[in-house]
C-alpha cells in the first residue's frame, strides 16, 4: 500500500491507559487503526472494536502514514522508534509523539527524525484518559506547520481542542512541563493539606468543598501574576510577601506539631523569605518568579 493511500489510516504505538484511549477515539471516528504494544495482550478490547493488531512495531508503522506514539517517556519511545527495522519503516511517514518528556528530548528526537527522513511533530496531552474523544480533551502540538495542517483532521478525531504552539519543536513539551509543574505542586499541597486537616480532626470529605473554593479563586490570581511577570511590577498591595510568609509559617508550625513532614510548605516559605531578604517584602508572591529566573 502506498503512503498516499494510507492517509486516512493511523497507527498507535503504546497501549497504556492513554494509548488505549487514543486508539479507541480513532476507532470511534471510523479511522483504520493499527495498534502495537511492547507487552502483548493489551490490545484485546481494541481488536474487539475493530483495531488491527500488528505483530511488530515495524509492521504497525508500515500500515499507516501517521504514527502516534504514546508511551511512558522518551527512553521508551526511543527504544521503539530507533530500532533499525522501525526507523527504516518510518522513512517518509509522520510521527506525532504524544509521549510526555522534556523539551530537550523533543528537540533531540526531531534531529534524529530529520536525519532519517521522518516527519516529526511533538505533542502533549493535558487532560486525563476519560476526556479523550470528548470535547474536554486538550492537546498541544509543536513542529512544522505544514505537517501539522496535513494531519490535523486525523488528530482532531481525538476530540477536544488542539493548539499548534509554533514551529519550534520543544514548545509543546515546554508548555507541558510548566503546566505539570502547576499540577504536581498543587497536588502536593492538597495531599499535605488533607494530612494536616486529618490530624486536626477534619475529614477529607469535610475539607473537599472548601478546597474546591481555593481552586476557584486561583484563575484571576494566575492572570494577575502573569501580568506582573510580563510588566515587571510585582505589587503586593493586597497581600505583601511579609504577610504571605507569616501565613505559610502557621501551616509549617501546625504540620510539624503533628509530626507531619512540611517540606513542600517549607520550600514555598523559603522562596518567599529569600525574596524578602533581597528587599522585596512589599511585593506580591509573583516576585518569586522573577527572583527564581535570576542567574
Ligand atoms: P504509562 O505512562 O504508564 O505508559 C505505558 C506505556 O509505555 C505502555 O504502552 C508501556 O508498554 C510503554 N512502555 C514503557 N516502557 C517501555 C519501553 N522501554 N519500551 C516500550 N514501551 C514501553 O501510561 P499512559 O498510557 O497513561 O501514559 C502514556 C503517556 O501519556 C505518558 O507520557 C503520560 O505522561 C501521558 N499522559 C497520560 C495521562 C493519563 O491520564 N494517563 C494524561 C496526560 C498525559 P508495556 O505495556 O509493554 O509496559
Amino acid at each position: 500500500m502506498s503512503i498516499q493511500s494510507e492517509q486516512s489510516a493511523v497507527t498507535v504505538l503504546g497501549l497504556g491507559p492513554m494509548g488505549r484511549a487514543l486508539a479507541g477515539a480513532f476507532l470511534d471516528a471510523g479511522l483504520r487503526t493499527t495498534i502495537w504494544n511492547r507487552t502483548p495482550g493489551r490490545d484485546r478490547a481494541l481488536v474487539g472494536r475493530g483495531a488491527r493488531s500488528a505483530p511488530s512495531a515495524e509492521e504497525a508503522v508500515a500500515a499507516s502514514g501517521l504514527i502516534v506514539v504514546c508511551v511512558v517517556n522518551y527512553d521508551a519511545s526511543d527504544a521503539i522508534l530507533r530500532r533499525t527495522a522501525v526507523t527504516d519503516a518510518l522513512k517518509g511517514r509522520t510521527v506525532v509523539n504524544l509521549t510526555a518528556d522534556t523539551p530537550h528530548r523533543a528537540r533531540d528526537t526531531a534531529d534524529w527524525a530529520a536525519g532519517h527522513g521522518i516527519r516529526y511533530l511533538d505533542g502533549a496531552i493535558m487532560t486525563p484518559t476519560p476526556t479523550i474523544g470528548t470535547s474536554e480533551a486538550v492537546f498541544i502540538h509543536s513542529g512544522p506547520q505544514s505537517v501539522y495542517q496535513e494531519h490535523r483532521p486525523v488528530l482532531e478525531a481525538l476530540g477536544g481542542t488542539h493548539t499548534h504552539l509554533g514551529q519550534e519543536i520543544g514548545r509543546a513539551a515546554a508548555y507541558d512541563i510548566a503546566l505539570l509543574d502547576i499540577f504536581w505542586t498543587a497536588m502536593a499541597g492538597y495531599v499535605h493539606a488533607l494530612a494536616v486537616a486529618r490530624a486536626e480532626g477534619v475529614t477529607a470529605r469535610e475539607l473537599a468543598p472548601f478546597a474546591q473554593g481555593i481552586g476557584a479563586i486561583l484563575p484571576p490570581i494566575f492572570e494577575e501574576a502573569a501580568k506582573d511577570v510580563e510588566s515587571g511590577t510585582f505589587s503586593g498591595e493586597g497581600n505583601p510577601l511579609t504577610s504571605a510568609v507569616s501565613s505559610m509559617a502557621h501551616i509549617i508550625h501546625t504540620s510539624e506539631a503533628h509530626g507531619i513532614d512540611s517540606g513542600v510548605m517549607r520550600a514555598a516559605e523559603g522562596m518567599a523569605r529569600r525574596a524578602i531578604g533581597l528587599g522585596h517584602g512589599a511585593d506580591g508572591f509573583s516576585r518569586v518568579a522573577e527572583m527564581l529566573g535570576r542567574n
